[in-house]
C-alpha cells in the first residue's frame, strides 16, 4: 500500500524525516509529499502566502534534495509532489510553474469558494440556506473545472466541504454525477483520503453515495492519508487498509507514475 498524500515541514506538517519512519512502522511501501503550494496571482493568494509563510514554489528544490537524501536511507519509495491550490483563473500560473517544476506527479484541490476556505464552519453558520447550496453548487463547479482541466493526477478530498457542518449533507445526486461524468473522461483521478477518518464519524472522503456514484463510473482511485503528523501516517494508513478491504478495492498509482 502506497500513501501518495503526505505534507511536510515545507508546508504546514511535520519534518519530513518523521514522515518517512512513521510510514516504515505502519507497513507502507510508498509515500508521497504533497505540500500545499499556490501560485495564484489574485491578490487573495498572495495573500495568503504572505500570512502563511510557506511557499514550496520558492523552497521545491531544497525540499527535492531533501527527499533525495532520505531515499538513500529508506526501503520506501518516496515521491516529490505537490498538492496545488486549484481556481481556474490560476490555470496560466499553475499550469506553467508545474512545467518548469517536474515534480513526479500532482495532486489538485478546490479549499476556497468565493475567497472563503470551506473547511471554516463559523464562515457559514450565519449564511441563509440559499446561499449555503449555491456555495455547495460553487464548489462542485470549481472542482468540475478542475478535472477538465487535466492539470494535475490526483483530485484531492473531493468533498472537502462535508466536513464542514453547515455545509454538510447539502450536495445532490447531481452534482455527484457531474463530477464522476468529468472523472471518467479525465486522466485525473480522485483519491480516497483520510483526512476525516479518525476526528469526525470514521468516514472518508468522499462520502458514501459521492463514493458508490463514482464506482459506477468505473472510476479509480488513490490512497492519500493527509496526515500532517507522523502519527496520523500510522492511524489513518490502518483506517484506510481496512476500508480497500471492506469495499474490495484496487488503489491505483497517480497517472504520471505510469506514462
Ligand atoms: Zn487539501
Ligand atoms: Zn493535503
Amino acid at each position: 500500500m502506497q500513501d501518495f498524500h503526505v505534507h511536510s515541514n515545507y508546508s504546514d506538517g511535520s519534518f519530513l524525516r518523521g514522515m518517512v519512519r512513521a510510514a516504515e512502522s505502519a507497513g507502507l511501501e510508498g509515500l508521497g509529499f504533497a505540500d500545499h503550494c499556490n501560485v495564484g496571482a489574485r491578490e487573495r493568494m498572495a495573500e495568503m502566502r504572505r500570512a502563511y509563510g510557506f511557499n514550496l514554489d520558492l523552497t521545491y528544490e531544497r525540499r527535492r534534495q531533501a527527499i533525495d537524501r532520505l531515499r538513500a536511507d529508506t526501503s520506501l519509495d518516496l515521491y516529490d509532489a505537490v498538492e496545488m491550490d486549484y481556481h481556474p483563473a490560476d490555470e496560466g500560473e499553475i499550469r506553467s510553474f508545474l512545467a518548469s517544476a517536474g515534480f513526479d506527479y500532482a495532486i489538485g484541490s478546490v479549499h476556497q469558494v468565493d475567497g472563503t476556505n470551506v473547511q471554516v464552519a463559523s464562515q457559514f453558520v450565519d449564511r441563509l440556506p440559499a446561499e449555503r447550496d449555491r456555495i455547495v453548487e460553487t464548489y462542485y463547479d470549481r472542482l468540475v473545472s478542475l478535472v477538465e482541466s487535466e492539470l494535475f493526477d490526483i483530485a484531492a478530498h473531493v468533498d472537502l466541504l462535508e466536513r464542514t457542518t453547515p455545509l454538510r449533507g447539502r450536495a445532490t445526486d447531481e452534482q455527484y454525477h457531474r463530477v464522476a461524468d468529468a472523472f471518467a473522461r479525465s486522466r485525473t483521478i480522485p483519491e480516497i483520503n483520510a483526512g476525516r477518518a479518525l476526528t469526525d464519524e470514521e468516514i472518508v472522503h468522499p462520502e458514501t453515495q459521492f463514493f458508490e456514484i463514482l464506482r459506477e463510473h468505473d472510476v479509480p482511485f488513490t490512497l492519500g492519508t493527509d496526515a500532517h503528523r507522523p502519527f496520523e501516517v500510522e492511524n489513518r494508513a490502518e483506517f484506510l487498509a481496512e476500508f480497500v478491504e471492506r469495499y474490495d478495492l484496487e488503489p491505483t498509482v497517480p497517472p504520471a507514475l505510469e506514462e
